[in-house]
């Protein structure tokens, strides 16, 4: 859908806008730019699911493999009831970037369900994970294609996935990450993406000369992503004035307490009823006067509209492609600090091929070691795209898809067509 009302972008445009900036800058030649804007392999299921109740309720799952050049297709699966085969071809054509760009052996994919968690109950979920994985079970592997969580899934999800997998191959902890620690999930997978989105931020900040104790930041979403990175921010000295999620927005001025946000969370699922500070709406945080903006949430948040609101100097994008093309113009434009999502949140698989590692090679990290070598490979991306950036005075974006782009282009020239 074209960007107008600012309503709803099309993922897969965002991305390919992303990619023909870099490709353009690059100076890539026109068949290498099509072969690489074009998925691999798309598969569309049927699910039907037999509710509890006796009724059948029919859902879409989807699984895009982008592009396998640099190794098996890697992505998480999401649940969420405006999946649809655009959004997870974005999704995959970020991902095949992102593994890239931190040089993991991965290419890239993403899968998810048209389903509405909240709607079924957890035998439902369980009875829908199953059937959406033997019906592209066959396309999966860990040589071929490992799901992870993404929005709406979780380690027990994971935990489903590999067991549908392993019935039908042996034992296969490879097959997926993301999984319980009890069925050779990685110490530190869960914490990974908000430790990484921080780590991502303090190289930044040490090279930009900020000191992060002087900073305030805003976090949209308390999912994964953002209850991680918002306790790793205050831990790092930011001060964080408001958090949200579904129920709405907490603020204020003097700083929201983290760790009560978690507690609340925790006890309540939900952040709704929370009673510390102003209760405020989601796209009013967006327009808070902080220095710091993390989208954790869905995507296409900061469109041509709600750009403009945004008073932020740094927009830390916590989420996948929560910034639409048109919207990061406007921010642009007004000076924002854009730092993209494909590095800033490749934290979670970073830690997804340390967990894939241990599996295959049936030896356990403990959790500084996964810690430390994922502070080694956010650091170095973060290094390599800000100094790209300054050398060709591009967006930290843009430098970021250079190097990504320039890598799938060495591993596709060298394989052959
Ligand atoms: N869903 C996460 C992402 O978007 C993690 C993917 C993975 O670990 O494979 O990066």
């Amino acid at each position: 859908m074209p960007e107008g009302s600012g309503e709803h972008v099309s993922v897969f445009e965002t991305a390919n806008a992303q990619f023909d900036r870099a490709a353009e800058v690059m100076e890539l030649d026109g068949e290498m730019r099509t072969l690489l804007k074009s998925p691999f392999r798309e598969m569309q299921v049927e699910i039907p699911l037999r509710r509890d109740n006796g009724t059948l309720s029919l859902y879409r799952g989807y699984r895009v493999q982008f592009n396998g050049a640099r190794g098996p297709f890697k992505g998480g699966i999401r649940y969420h009831q405006d999946v649809d085969m655009d959004e997870v071809r974005g999704l995959a054509a970020l991902m095949t970037w992102k593994t890239a760009l931190v040089n993991i052996p991965f290419g890239g994919g993403k899968g998810g369900v048209n389903v509405n968690v909240k709607e079924i109950n957890r035998f439902e979920l369980e009875r829908l994970t199953r059937k959406f994985i033997s019906r592209i079970g066959h396309i999966l592997g860990p040589y071929r294609d490992i799901p992870a969580p993404d929005m709406n899934t979780n380690a027990q999800v994971m935990a489903w996935i590999m067991d549908e997998y392993s019935g039908r191959h042996g034992y296969s902890p490879a097959a997926v990450t993301g999984k319980p620690i009890a069925l050779g999930g990685s110490a530190g997978r869960e914490a990974a993406t908000g430790r990484g989105v921080v780590m991502v931020f303090e190289e930044v900040a040490r090279r930009e000369g900020w000191d992060p104790r002087q900073m305030t930041a805003a976090v949209q979403g308390f999912g994964n992503v953002g209850s991680h990175a918002a306790r790793f921010l205050s831990e790092i000295g930011v001060k964080v004035l408001a958090v949200s999620d579904v129920s709405g927005a907490y603020f204020s001025e003097k700083g929201i307490g983290v760790s009560r946000v978690w507690s609340h969370n925790a006890r309540n699922g939900s952040l709704e009823g929370f009673d510390e500070g102003e209760k405020i709406s989601n796209d009013e945080l967006l327009a808070l006067k902080v220095d710091v903006l993390v989208p954790a949430a869905l995507g296409g948040v900061l469109h041509k509209n709600s750009a403009g609101r945004v008073k932020a100097r740094v927009v830390l994008e916590a989420a996948n492609a929560p910034v639409t093309d048109a919207g990061g113009k406007v921010l642009e434009g007004n000076g924002a600090y854009l730092i993209p999502d494909i590095l800033a949140n490749s934290g979670g698989v970073t830690v997804s091929y340390f967990e894939w590692v241990q599996n295959i090679q049936q030896f356990t990290w403990d959790e500084e070691r996964v810690n430390a070598e994922l502070a080694k490979v956010m650091a170095r991306a973060t290094t390599q795209v800000w100094e790209l950036a300054k050398q060709r005075s591009v967006s930290m974006r843009t430098a970021a898809f250079m190097i990504a782009i320039e890598r799938v282009a060495e591993a596709e020239r060298l394989r052959g067509i």
